[in-house]
C-alpha cells in the first residue's frame, strides 16, 4: 500500500479521464456519420454512428452500449439500436427466414441471461433443413445458450452464466437469489428490480446444466447404448468407510466399537477436531493419571 499511496491521485485522475467522452465528430468504420455511441465492454475507444455500431457488435451481443445525449453518456442496449441475434449462421440471417418481427419465426423480446447482465435481443431463428417448431430449442444449444423450456423458449442462459454459477456456488456459496441479483446490478444498477425475474428458471436450468456436466465428466456423453446405474455418476469420497482399507472385515461382530469406529472415521475428515480431541483425551488421562 504504501508504494500505491503517492500515486494514487494520478490512479483516480486517469480513471475519471477514462469516464471522460472522447467524442469523435464522425463513425471511426464508415468515417461518413456523426459518431454518438460508445462501447463499455470494447477494448477500445472508438465512436460508432447506429449502424456501424450494431455491424461492430454481430459477435458481441452482451456488450454494454451508452449513447452521447449532448451533455452525458445514457445506457442504451443493442436492442435499441435495432440489433438482431441470428440463429444458425455466424450472426449473419437465415436466408430462409426473411421475418422482421412477430410470429413463429421472429421473437421480438428473448430475454438471455449472460454472466455480464440481462440482455433483451430479437431473434430470428434459423428454417434451413426442414427446421421444425419442436426443435427451436436445439438451434438455441448450438449458439451455446441453454433455453429455460423445451417447448416455445422465450428466455435463455448462455453455458458461461451457467458455468459461473456453478463455480460461484461451489467456491463462494452464492444462493441462486444473490447470483440473480447481481447479475440484475450489472445490468441496470440504479434500479435492478426492474428487470424481468428469472429465478426460477435460473434455479432450475443450472440444475440442468449441473446433471449434463455431471454426465459429461463421468464419461458418459458419447456412450449413448448406456445410462449411468445407480451411484455411478457419485464423486469417490476416500474418507467414507471402504471394507479392509478403513474399515475392518468383522465390523458386524464388532457392534459395540464399531459406533465409536464409525465416529472416528466419519472425524477422518476433520483433522483439526480429531487432533484437538486425541490432545484431550492425552491431557485429561495425564491429568487423571497425576492426580491419582
Ligand atoms: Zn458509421
Ligand atoms: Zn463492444
Ligand atoms: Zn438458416
Amino acid at each position: 500500500m504504501s508504494e500505491w499511496i503517492p500515486w494514487r491521485a494520478q490512479y483516480l485522475s486517469i480513471i475519471l479521464e477514462c469516464e471522460y467522452p472522447t467524442l469523435a465528430e464522425e463513425c471511426q468504420v464508415c468515417h461518413q456519420a456523426t459518431a454518438d455511441i460508445r462501447c463499455l465492454s470494447c477494448q477500445t475507444s472508438y465512436m460508432w454512428c447506429r449502424p456501424c455500431a450494431v455491424k461492430s457488435h454481430i459477435h458481441n451481443p452482451f456488450h454494454r452500449i451508452q449513447k452521447w445525449t449532448g451533455q452525458f453518456y445514457d445506457d442504451i442496449t443493442l436492442h435499441d439500436l435495432g440489433y438482431v441475434f441470428n440463429l444458425g449462421h455466424n450472426g449473419a440471417p437465415c436466408p430462409n427466414n426473411m421475418a422482421e418481427h412477430g410470429g413463429d419465426w421472429f421473437c421480438d423480446q428473448f430475454t438471455i441471461v449472460h454472466s455480464t447482465g440481462i440482455f433483451i435481443h430479437r431473434l430470428r431463428w434459423c428454417r434451413c433443413n426442414d427446421a421444425s417448431l419442436e426443435d427451436q430449442h436445439l438451434q438455441l444449444l448450438w449458439s451455446h445458450i441453454f433455453p429455460s423450456t423445451v417447448t416455445k423458449p422465450q428466455t435463455g442462459f448462455t453455458f458461461d452464466v451457467l458455468e459461473h454459477f456453478l463455480i460461484d456456488s461451489l467456491e463462494c456459496k452464492t444462493s441462486a437469489r444473490s447470483f440473480y441479483q447481481k447479475l440484475c446490478w450489472f445490468s441496470n444498477n440504479a434500479f435492478p428490480d426492474s428487470l424481468p425475474d428469472h429465478y426460477w428458471e435460473l434455479l432450475r436450468v443450472s440444475w440442468m446444466w449441473r446433471d449434463l456436466s455431471n454426465r459429461k465428466r463421468a464419461g458418459f456423453g458419447h456412450d449413448t447404448e448406456r445410462y449411468p446405474e445407480h451411484g455411478e455418476l457419485a464423486v469417490f469420497c476416500p474418507a467414507c468407510p471402504q471394507l479392509e482399507i478403513n474399515l475392518p472385515g468383522d465390523w458386524k461382530d464388532l457392534y459395540n466399537e464399531l459406533v465409536l469406529h464409525y465416529i472416528w472415521e466419519r472425524l477422518d475428515t476433520l483433522i483439526i477436531i480429531k487432533g484437538i480431541l486425541w490432545l484431550c483425551i492425552m491431557w485429561s488421562t495425564e491429568t487423571l493419571w497425576l492426580s491419582t
